[in-house]
C-alpha cells in the first residue's frame, strides 16, 4: 500500500491541475493520495472526483501556512470540514496577506531585476493562492534563472534581503482551529532547517496539546540525523509519523511517492478522525 499525504496543484503554486495530480498519483503507483494545497481547499472536487475514476484512494487535506514568534510553520489538516466558519476565515485572511505580500516582494525584486506584478498574477493564473513560485516562475520567463528551485536559491529564500514574511495565525490556534472543525492536523517538514528556522520541541509540546496528531517525518527536507531526533519526539509525545512526497509539479525535484506514510500510521490517521477529537487519540 503506497500512500503519500502531501502534494500541490494549482490551486496554489503546484504545477499540475488537480486533476492531473490524481492521475499522475495514479500512474506513479499510488494507492492513497492527499491533496494539499497552500490554503486552499478549491481543488478538493476536481481531485475527488478524478481520483475515484482512477482507483484512487482520496485525502482531502490543505497545508495552512502558520506562524510562531516570526517563524514560518506549515500544518498539514485532513478530513476537516471546508465550510467552517472559522476555517474559512481564518484562510481568507491568510490568502489576501499573501498577495499583498507577493506585491511587496515584487516591488523589492523589480529594483534589480525584469519583473512585475502583471506577470506574476498572468502565471498564478486563477490560483486561489499566490505564493513566492508564481514570482519564481516570471523570473525564469524573464530568463533571470532557469529553473523555480533557482529562484529560491538567491533571489526567493527566506534569507533574502527581497525577502517579506506575511500574515499567518499563531500556530497553537491553527491546530485548534482545524482540529474543532473535525481536521486532522499533521506538522509539515517541522525539520527542514535547510529552508528557514525552525520551532523548538517546545513548541511541537505546545502543538501537541493543541492536538496536534502527527508529525511529518519522511520528507525530502530532514537528513536521517533530523529523522531520528523527530521520531524520538512522536515516540514520546504520541504522534503519527507520517511520510510524503510534497509533490508541486514541474519545477521542484520531489517526485510523487518518493517518501510514504505507513498503512498503520494511516489507520492512526483514521482512528483520530473517527474520534473526532484529535487530542484525544495517541
Ligand atoms: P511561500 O508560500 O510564498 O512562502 O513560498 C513557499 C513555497 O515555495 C514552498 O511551499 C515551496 O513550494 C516553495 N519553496 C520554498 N523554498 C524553496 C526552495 N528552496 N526551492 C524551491 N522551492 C521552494
Ligand atoms: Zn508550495
Ligand atoms: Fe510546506
Ligand atoms: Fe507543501
Amino acid at each position: 500500500m503506497r500512500i503519500d499525504l502531501h502534494t500541490h496543484s494549482t490551486v496554489s503554486d503546484g504545477t499540475g491541475t488537480p486533476a492531473q495530480v490524481m492521475r499522475e498519483a495514479a500512474e506513479a503507483g499510488l494507492h492513497i493520495v492527499a491533496l494539499t494545497d497552500h490554503d486552499s481547499v478549491d481543488g478538493w472536487e476536481e481531485a475527488a472526483a478524478t481520483a475515484a475514476d482512477a482507483g484512487l484512494g482520496f485525502v482531502p487535506g490543505i497545508e495552512v501556512s502558520c506562524r510562531h514568534h516570526g517563524i514560518s510553520i506549515h500544518l498539514l489538516s485532513y478530513w476537516h470540514r471546508p465550510d467552517d466558519d472559522q476555517v474559512a476565515t481564518m484562510l481568507s485572511l491568510t490568502r489576501e496577506a499573501r498577495v499583498q505580500r507577493a506585491r511587496e516582494i515584487v516591488d523589492k525584486v523589480a529594483v534589480d531585476y525584469p519583473v512585475t506584478w502583471e506577470a506574476v498574477a498572468d502565471l498564478a493564473g486563477d490560483a486561489a493562492t499566490v505564493g513566492r513560485p508564481h514570482i519564481a516562475d516570471a523570473l525564469v520567463a524573464q530568463g533571470v534563472v532557469p529553473t523555480r528551485d533557482e529562484a529560491f536559491t538567491d533571489i526567493l529564500g527566506g534569507n533574502s534581503r527581497y525577502y517579506v514574511p506575511h500574515y499567518a495565525p499563531e500556530v497553537t490556534d491553527a491546530v485548534r482551529t482545524m482540529s474543532a472543525a473535525g481536521g486532522v492536523t499533521v506538522f509539515a517538514h517541522p525539520g527542514a532547517d535547510a529552508r528557514g528556522r525552525i520551532v523548538t520541541t517546545s513548541v511541537i509540546e505546545s502543538m501537541a496539546r493543541a492536538g496536534l496528531v502527527g508529525l511529518e517525518i519522511d520528507h525530502r527536507d530532514h537528513d536521517e540525523r533530523q529523522r531520528d531526533r523527530l521520531a524520538r519526539i512522536a515516540a514520546r509525545l504520541g504522534l503519527v509519523r507520517t511520510g510524503a512526497s510534497d509533490y508541486h509539479g514541474t519545477g521542484k525535484r520531489n517526485e510523487l511517492g518518493e517518501n510514504l506514510t505507513d498503512p498503520k500510521a494511516f489507520i492512526a490517521l483514521e482512528k483520530a478522525r473517527a474520534a473526532g477529537r484529535p487530542s484525544a487519540v495517541n
